[in-house]
């Protein structure tokens, strides 16, 4: 950079990870710099200097000067940043860049904003009505047929709208109604960011989208309002409040809206007026309900919707007697609310909303029965207590009586029974069988898990029900085995790093890095579409992919194998489990020992450290029913009980292909519940493998979700926060994959001015004739030439420190 020339940048921050800044010279040591005086998070922008007029003198030292500065793109004269709906068209792609771009549309009101094809939504805090109307929506239906018809209107249609989910269901339909292509919708972020309501907003716009014979009429159509209307109903049974969201799916789900296509000869001869795709249903896939909820809830947080529902329903008793006159604090798995309303609306208003929703889906009379009960059931196995029986702290028998006799009549099992299987359990060895009694301690955690056990059940039973009412297979009784489109949405719990991390959160994190892995994949792939595009020659380039996470979670002698051989153990313990884990992948660079817990290790993620504790893992890995437990379950007449609570008895959900993930590793014996089924991690990782084996078949989109502060405010962006995310998300990585290449851009007319600029002053050898108007192309003859022209308007690469190379872009 130049000695004395004012330039506009970004340096680091501790606090607000980058400010703008003004260079105003260096001397060999130090670099001089103005920042904006007073900061904090609101006031600091790129507009002159952080909104404050005022600005101090500080400096940098020059050997972090290239590490730590970076160029602040597109300011005018007086250092306002010029904010742009796409980042691609960013002169600098760098986080501080994407930071201040996104920061600037979200001070605005602009909650979306582009990265190429993916769509980053800042989770605005507050309703926008004008941005989901009607008018709004007919603006994107120019996407609808752009890709079918290029010459409709020339050029990208998005360059003229603004970025919108709606663009992306858009480009969703069209390719399926138009391409005759699977797709699918990728949506990310963590929780509170506002993934389930982007995926709300694209379905209910793709339901909308759909063109043909029922054009128009989708508003009033009783699949799609099946289709809509089931959401809730997931998310009474499936969503709980937490401190992070007030509504937060604790749940992953992927819907797959089927659409009939037509016949074979009209999907031979798609146009824009015959092209049929018409929504014909929805099914929909859970993944990895949280169980420990139903059990405890930290405070500030509550358990499932559905237990404050009933205890708050006008009707209850219709469900059970006994519910006359109780509260939440009568139950202990319920206990105080922190808060009776979700979304404006109370917690019986909700009942009966999910009463009337159920009856949508055809859950009435017996099954609504059947259903509630098997709730209610959970409600009361949680004020279930036991004390030592007979003085002898061994064993143990229930002490709440009345709770007890109540349980047992509402599940019809005998109390004599019943209490067998809570206070003893059978053990099997190859010659014998006998009885261990349980202390109070154990039967009560046996307790909890068949509580537990029975809502995930319900939940599984509940989906099934919302599937059987809504599949498309399902309105096509009379004719043949229909092939659908379809379009697929996947809402899905994003990368989780807590102060204390467990069996949860490392599947929930090796679900992203799976998702991680086809994203990066996509994404380069779309690079080098977009070279192709511009006709510019891709040399190799190389990216960081997370194939050594993978392996260390998945591979022969990973984690995951590993844990399934301590399950199959009889004395399986996590300590061990980590010991060996920590010995089998000593060569891995993404595994490391905690120093200070021998039951802890690390795994460096593609989104960051993640300190685990294995305490518990062999266990939840495990989280069969103890035989004792799921025979007593077979006694009740309660249908979810008896039919659904064996231990293979798994629901929307295929075991023979979990079974055919995990061929090797076979199925826990343990003499202390005998039973034979797979690993809840080795069900998860087939659960896993036949989504992304679905993905791979669609083209997908990526919808990155954003939560802009911890507060939940609106306009409020926290920097270091967001940066986090946009890591998380792959977002800086996309980014630098395409900067690996042609790390700068700049308009092609730029270009072109400074090209003959240069080609004038430096008396070139003729390259042709000059002409203002003829584009520049970024062949290999003139990139030398180029180089020096542009290298006033480039900055050193701050890793490198050599200047970079531009990547020129828009029309020629
Ligand atoms: P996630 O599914 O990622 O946990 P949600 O979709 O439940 O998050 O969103 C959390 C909250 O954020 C919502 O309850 C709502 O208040 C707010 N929110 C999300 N998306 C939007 C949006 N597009 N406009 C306004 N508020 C939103
Ligand atoms: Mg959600």
């Amino acid at each position: 950079m130049g000695g004395d020339q004012e330039s506009y940048v970004f340096i680091r921050d501790p606090e607000y990870a980058w400010i703008p800044a003004i260079k105003t010279g260096n001397d060999d040591k130090k670099a001089f710099v103005k920042v904006p005086k007073y900061r904090d998070e609101q006031s600091i922008l790129c507009d002159g200097g952080s909104g404050a007029k005022e600005w101090e003198e500080d400096s940098v030292p020059l050997k972090d000067y290239n590490k730590g500065v970076l160029p602040l793109q597109n300011v005018d004269g007086a250092g306002h940043l010029k904010p742009f709906p796409d980042m691609c068209q960013l002169t600098f792609l760098h986080e501080a860049g994407i930071l201040y771009n996104l920061k600037y549309r979200h001070g605005k009101g602009l909650p979306y904003t582009r990265t190429g094809d993916i769509i980053i939504a800042v989770n605005p805090f507050q309703w926008f009505t004008d941005i989901y109307t009607e008018k709004v929506r007919n603006r994107y239906s120019r996407i609808l047929v752009w890709e079918y018809d290029p010459d409709a209107g020339g050029g990208d249609p998005r360059d003229d709208v603004d970025p919108h989910v709606y663009e992306t269901s858009s480009l969703c339909y069209t390719g399926l109604a138009f391409g005759g292509k699977d797709q699918s919708i990728l949506v990310s972020g963590e929780s509170g960011a506002g993934k389930t309501e982007t995926v709300k907003i694209a379905m209910n716009h793709i339901a909308s989208c759909q063109q043909g014979p029922n054009a128009g009429s989708m508003e009033t159509s009783p699949i799609l309002e099946r289709v809509v209307r089931s959401n809730p109903l997931l998310e009474a049974f499936g969503n709980a409040k937490t401190v992070r969201n007030d509504n937060s799916s604790r749940f992953g789900k992927y819907i797959q809206l089927q659409f009939d296509m037509g016949t074979k000869a009209e999907q031979e001869f798609r146009s824009r007026d015959k092209a049929t795709c018409t929504l014909a249903g929805s099914k929909c896939e859970a993944y990895l309900l949280e169980k420990n909820r139903i059990s405890e809830h930290g405070p500030g947080e509550r358990t499932y919707h559905i237990f404050y529902q009933i205890i708050a329903a006008k009707d209850k008793t219709t469900y059970w007697s006994k519910l006359a006159g109780t509260t939440n604090e009568q139950f202990m798995f319920v206990g105080e609310a922190c808060t009776t309303t979700i979304e404006g609306m109370s917690d019986a208003d909700h009942f009966a909303n999910t009463v009337t929703t159920l009856g949508e889906v055809g859950v009435v009379d017996d099954q609504l029965m059947t259903l509630m009960q098997a709730i209610i059931m959970v409600l009361q196995m949680g004020n279930i207590t036991f004390e030592p029986k007979a003085g002898d702290d061994d064993k143990s028998e229930v002490s709440s009586k009345k709770e007890f006799a109540d349980l047992c009549e509402l599940m019809c099992i005998d109390q004599n029974i019943l209490e067998v299987c809570f206070t003893e359990r059978t053990m099997k060895t190859r010659n014998e069988t006998y009885k261990v009694p349980l202390n109070p301690k154990v039967a009560r955690e046996a307790t909890e898990s068949f509580a537990k056990e029975i809502y995930s059940r319900a939940f599984l039973w509940l989906v099934r029900c919302i599937n059987d009412a809504t599949a498309a297979e399902l309105n096509y009784k009379s004719g043949s085995m229909k092939d659908f489109g379809i379009i697929g949405l996947l809402d899905i719990f994003g990368f989780e790093s807590f102060v204390r991390n467990r069996f949860e959160q490392l599947c929930i994190n090796y679900c992203n890095e799976k998702l991680q892995a086809k994203f990066t994949e996509d994404i380069f792939r779309s690079v080098q579409l977009e070279y192709e595009k511009e006709g510019i020659p891709l040399d190799e380039i190389s990216y960081d992919d997370n194939t050594d996470v993978l392996d260390l979670i998945e591979g022969k002698t990973g984690l995951l194998a590993m844990l399934n051989e301590e399950c199959v153990r009889p004395k399986g313990e996590d300590q061990a489990f980590v010991t060996k884990a920590l010995a089998a992948n000593k060569k891995s660079p993404c595994l490391f020992a905690n120093k200070t817990n021998r039951r802890g290790f690390g795994i460096h993620h593609y989104a960051g450290k993640v300190l685990y504790d294995a305490e518990g893992f062999v266990s939840a890995n495990q989280e069969t029913l103890p035989a004792d437990l799921s025979e007593a379950a077979s006694l009740s007449s309660n249908e979810i009980l008896a039919k659904h609570m064996t231990n293979d008895s798994c629901t929307n959900f295929d075991n023979k292909k979990a079974a055919a993930a995990e061929p090797s590793r076979g199925a826990p014996r343990r003499a202390k519940s005998n039973l034979v089924s797979p690993t809840v991690w080795a069900k998860y990782k087939g659960q896993l493998a036949s989504l992304m084996a679905m993905l791979k078949t669609t083209n997908s989109r990526y919808i990155r979700c954003i939560k802009p502060n911890k507060p939940k405010k609106p306009v409020l962006m926290q920097h270091v926060t967001t940066i986090e995310q946009l890591r998380c998300a792959g977002v800086v990585a996309a980014v630098t994959l395409s900067r690996s290449a042609f790390p700068n851009r700049m308009d092609n007319s730029v270009v072109r001015f400074k090209f003959w600029q240069m080609w004038d002053k430096e008396k070139f050898p003729s390259k042709g004739t000059k002409d203002m108007d003829q584009p520049v192309k970024l062949q290999h003859d003139c990139q030398a030439l180029l180089a020096c022209a542009l290298a006033p308007l480039a900055e050193n690469d701050p890793k490198t420190g050599k200047p970079v190379t531009i990547f020129c872009v828009g029309k020629t």
